[in-house]
């Protein structure tokens, strides 16, 4: 039985007792069947089998060229890990992808170290690089970069102001690679003190 719907590697199909795991899904240790592949799962009720029908449509998935959002979920040495959440904000995928932020891709200007340009929980907006997960994105383009960071001390929505981005909270002042469309900005006129 098709079900129509579209499930991602690493998504939950059932329990072992309901179904065995057929082509395209695993066990995992805690005894749920899993996607292993990006595609439609098939409940064979006669066999107790699910399988996982690979998608060969490639139109959910991010492709070379697309503008994706994500959050950073890890730093390890001179590569940014993150969550590829979506398109968009209004558009996000069902489970996030994991994408690849390396230090030379980031920005124009020569970085010396990657916590100048982005941190961990950083919201960014990046182009993708290639056609398979990884994506291995980019931040070059002055629309791309960091769209929305918070305060390394205090956890405050950080603020784009002309030194930086300073958080309104403790007064910390921190550096990344910003986006053009960073959503935090003080308009002219309006900062206290
Ligand atoms: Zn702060």
């Amino acid at each position: 039985m098709s079900s129509g719907k579209v499930v991602f590697p690493g998504e939950e199909l059932c329990v072992e007792e309901e179904f065995m795991p057929g082509s395209g899904a695993y066990v995992d240790e805690n005894g749920f069947v899993r996607a292993a592949v990006l595609g439609e799962p098939i409940y064979d009720m006669a066999s107790r089998r699910v399988s996982v029908r690979p998608l060969t449509r490639r139109s959910l998935l991010p492709r070379q060229g697309d503008i994706v959002l994500g959050v950073v979920s890890g730093i390890k040495e001179d590569v940014a890990i993150v969550k590829v959440l979506g398109f968009d904000i209004h558009a996000p995928f069902k489970n996030p992808i994991t994408g690849l932020l390396h230090i030379s891709q980031i920005s124009e200007s020569r970085i010396e170290s990657i916590y100048d340009a982005v941190r961990l929980g950083d919201l960014i907006k990046a182009k993708v690089l290639n056609n398979y997960i990884p994506l291995l994105l980019s931040t070059k383009e002055p629309r791309l970069g960091v769209v929305l960071a918070y305060c390394s001390k205090c956890g405050a929505v950080l603020v784009k102001e002309s030194s930086g981005l300073r958080c309104p909270s403790c007064g910390n002042v921190e550096q990344r690679k910003t986006s053009i469309d960073y959503l935090a900005v003080v308009r002219r006129g309006s900062r206290k003190g």
